[in-house]
Parts: C-alpha cells; structure tokens; sequence
C-alpha cells in the first residue's frame, strides 16, 4: 500500500518538537504538505489554512491537527466531509459535546478519527496497566507540577476559555490514570485557582473515585519552579508502583522496573497507520470528561493574575 499522504495543521512547538520527528521515523506515512498561517517547511508544499489546502487539490490522505483546542472542532470538520482521515492533539476539543458529531461524520465518511493521548504510549503505561489488572489499588497520588513559563511560554490560547490552564499537561495524567485503572474513575470534588486576569486555572487539585471505593487524588500546578514533577504512585497489595517524569519511568517499592525505549509520537503515528489500515476510528473521551467534571463541582478561588 502507498503511504499516507498527511498534513500538519498548526506548525507550533508540538508538532516541530515530536510530529516531525516521529513522522520521518515511521514507515506507512509521510508529510507533504502544511498549512499553519507563520510557519513553513523547506520542500513541503505550504498553505496559510486548511481550507486553502483543501481548495488547492493537493493530493493528502490526512491531517494532524496540530493547533490549540479552541477551533479544532471546525477544522476536524471540514477535513473529515472533505474525505481525509484526522488526527487530533491531545486534548480532542474544546469540549466534549463537540466530539460526537465527528465521530458521526467519521463513520458517514468512512474515515478514521484518532483522539491522540500521547501520554498512553509512555513505556511506564502498559507495563502499569498489566501489574494492575493482578494487584489491587488501594489508593492513588497524582503529584503534576510544572512551570508554565519554561514549557508555555508566549502561549496565550492556554489562559483563554477552552485552553484549560493546568489541565493542558494535567489532563496527560487522567489519561494514563484512566488507561491504567481496572475500574473507571469519577471526580468528587476539585479546588481550582484561577489567575485575576485568565478564564482557565493555574493550579488545581481534585478527588476522584470508583465503583469500588478507590481514592484518587490529584494535585497540579502551573507555577512549579526548580524541580518538575509528574509522577503518579498507585498504593497497592503488592507494594507501591510509580510511574515518574510522565510514565518515562516505572519503579515498585522504590526498585526501578525496565522498560522500552520512550517512543510516545512514533506509536501514535504507527497507531494511526493502523487504524486508516482497519477502518476504525479510535476516540476515548475519559480524560476530557474528567476535566470537565471538575469544572463542574468546582470551587473558585481567584489568585494573583499570571503574566508571562
Ligand atoms: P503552539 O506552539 O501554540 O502551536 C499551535 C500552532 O497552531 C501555532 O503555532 C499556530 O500556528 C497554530 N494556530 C492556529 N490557530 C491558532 C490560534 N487561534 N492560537 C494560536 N495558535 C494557533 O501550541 P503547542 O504547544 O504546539 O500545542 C498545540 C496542541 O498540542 C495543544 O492542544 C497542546 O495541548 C498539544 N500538545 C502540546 C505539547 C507541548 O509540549 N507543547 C505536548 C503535547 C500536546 P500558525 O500561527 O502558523 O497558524
């Protein structure tokens, strides 16, 4: 089979930093075209939007939205009736009602749609899930906490409504908390703090649970200066398990476990090769629906206004 023929839409920080990488290393796919309205690629046919590639005829099977979460909805949309496959940064939309008519014009289309969470294809994740199906969970500690300046900066969408402040890295969590639980979990209670001057908070901690009583708590910052912390411990009948720096890493009762070599983006585009192979779309809503309970039973504080 000829590969497929995709395009980056939004050519921002994610997509230079893992898409192209992960694009040039995975058989089955290759970019050939862009369409971001700043940023260009030596050799690769440009467009300032979708709608011009898609006007222009540029023969593309796909695209990889690349672009902040606000406006995603549209544009997964448009590419979709116009017959390419698509694929969605995390987190999929802005909210999660918009995600139920792309599924629907996934399936009218025959084109598959894949809601990417990068952090599930962290070595640590698989091997967690496994360990978890056999020892029970007795309680778990998110502890997510980075500085928003070092690994944001300048990126405004962020603070806007739909941006989700310290959901956007948080929500990477959620998704491996919900990839590696036996049962799903539901948020009982969530404090965010919100800056004078943003619509989306910059540290949150939150409750959540299962069916069986399982205690989750979350802590997340956005603030974090010095050390970086994204770790998940999962206190179990078997000893502690922890997955560290995003489920790069993985220890139990402090012993380190081996793992695979990181190789997060080239999964996803090998997934995604084989799903456009299937015919399947492949879209889990969990991690978004998390959040948006938490900004359902939140309390507010409003702190000191951020700025970059
Ligand atoms: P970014 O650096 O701001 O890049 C997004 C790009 O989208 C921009 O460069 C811009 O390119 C285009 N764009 C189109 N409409 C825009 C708008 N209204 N506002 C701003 N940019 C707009 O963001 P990013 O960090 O790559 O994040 C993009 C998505 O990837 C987000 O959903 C994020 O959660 C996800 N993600 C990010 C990371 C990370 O480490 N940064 C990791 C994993 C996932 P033009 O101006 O050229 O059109």
């Amino acid at each position: 089979m000829s590969p497929i023929r995709l395009a980056i839409v939004g050519l921002g920080k994610i997509a230079r930093d893992q898409h192209l990488p992960a694009l040039a290393a995975t058989p089955g796919i290759e970019l050939v075209a862009v369409a971001s309205r700043n940023a260009a690629l030596d050799g690769v046919a440009h467009f300032a939007t979708l709608a011009e590639l898609l006007a222009s005829g540029e023969a593309i099977d796909a695209v990889a939205l690349c672009t902040p979460p606000q406006g995603r909805r549209e544009l997964a949309e448009m590419a979709l009736r116009a017959g390419k496959h698509v694929i969605l940064e995390k987190p999929p939309g802005a909210t999660v009602s918009e995600l139920a008519p792309l599924v629907a014009a996934a399936q009218e289309t025959g084109r598959t749609l894949f809601a990417t969470w990068h952090s599930r294809f962290a070595p640590a994740v698989e091997p967690a899930r496994a360990f978890l199906a056999e020892a029970a969970p007795r309680a778990v500690t998110i502890t997510w906490k980075e500085d928003v300046r070092v690994w944001h900066p300048g990126q405004r969408w962020i603070w806007e409504p739909g941006g989700l402040g310290v959901f956007d890295p948080g929500i990477n969590a959620l998704s491996i908390l919900t990839r590696i639980l036996p049962l799903p979990v539901f948020v009982t209670g969530a404090d965010l703090a919100f800056p004078a001057n943003c619509a989306s908070p910059i540290a949150a901690t939150l409750d959540l649970a299962d069916a069986g009583g399982l205690a989750v708590h979350a802590d997340l910052d956005f603030l974090q200066t010095g050390p970086q912390t994204w770790d998940i411990a999962v206190e179990t009948d078997r000893g502690t398990l922890v997955l560290s720096k995003g489920g790069a890493l993985l220890s139990l009762d402090g012993q380190p476990l081996d793992l695979p070599p990181e190789a997060e983006y080239a999964s996803i585009y090998a997934h995604f090769v084989q799903l456009v192979a299937e015919g399947r779309s492949d879209v889990d809503l969990a991690p978004l629906q998390l959040v948006a309970d938490a900004f359902l039973l939140a309390r507010r504080t409003i702190v000191a206004p951020f700025h970059d």
